[in-house]
């Protein structure tokens, strides 16, 4: 990064306690797996080169001002968040006003929502890796411009060649949009199998679009049960109703 001309990079009060820690270490990796220490344990954990790449695009990505509005409106740079290794990686639009307050995508009523759906197919938020098309929120949550999906995209097919997961969930039309050249609306592509460089990709209905029409999450939960099966699993069976 030094030679490509970044001069500084955000680090958060932790990390810096930790590379004191390490002080007389080698800090690059290299490509080779890294050992940090565990925060407060003081135990030796591996960092792979995925997790360790990971951490150097979102760096990269905290420092970005290439969309002039959204870099002075933002108090985060929403990066993505999850299992580096997920089998399954789940792709929304933007942040809203609670992801930005946050840094973390989905965790608003729309999130909350996606979470449930995670669950409903029996994994963990922590399992899969979620992101977003854009980094930082649009103001008002309008639609991502153009130019901003321009800039901001290859942060996320960085992602995606890094975790590699076996499958794509694209969430509402501007996720299908930005990866998928094809011009169809959501209603008709949800449900059907598009690739994205080789990764079954499937376009479902966004959870905001779920608070504002409830029935479509019948749809969207076929949608899950197609993605389910194209990963190997069986959905777990339906929680009987409490008489
Ligand atoms: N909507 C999105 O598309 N992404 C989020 O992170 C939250 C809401």
């Amino acid at each position: 990064m030094k030679r490509s001309g970044v001069t500084h990079v955000e680090v958060s009060p932790q990390t810096l306690e930790n590379l004191g820690k390490r002080a007389g270490s080698p800090l690059t990796s290299a490509g080779a797996d890294q050992i940090v220490e565990t925060p407060g344990e003081g135990k030796r954990a591996t960092t792979d080169t995925t997790t360790a790449e990971l951490a150097n695009i979102e760096t990269r990505a905290k420092s970005c001002v290439l969309c002039r509005e959204l870099s002075r409106c933002r108090h985060s740079v929403v990066f993505g968040v999850g299992n580096p290794h997920a089998e399954l990686m789940f792709i929304g639009e933007a942040p809203g006003a609670d992801e930005d307050a946050q840094g973390e995508p989905f965790v608003g009523r729309a999130g909350q929502l996606l979470t449930k759906i995670i669950q409903a197919m029996g994994c963990r938020r922590e399992d899969v890796y979620i992101s977003n098309v854009l980094k930082c929120r649009p103001p008002q949550n309008r639609t991502p411009l153009p130019d901003e999906v321009t800039n901001c995209l290859p942060y996320l097919l960085s992602q995606i060649e890094l975790i590699q997961p076996k499958v794509i969930v694209a969430l509402g039309a501007t996720a299908v949009r930005s990866l998928l050249d094809v011009q169809l609306g959501i209603t008709k592509m949800r449900g059907h199998w598009y690739t994205f460089h080789d990764i079954p990709i499937m376009p479902t209905f966004h959870p905001a679009y779920l608070l504002r029409n409830p029935p479509a999450k019948r749809e969207v939960w076929e949608d899950m049960k197609a993605v389910l099966e194209k990963l190997g699993r069986k959905p777990p069976p339906e929680k009987r109703q409490q008489s």
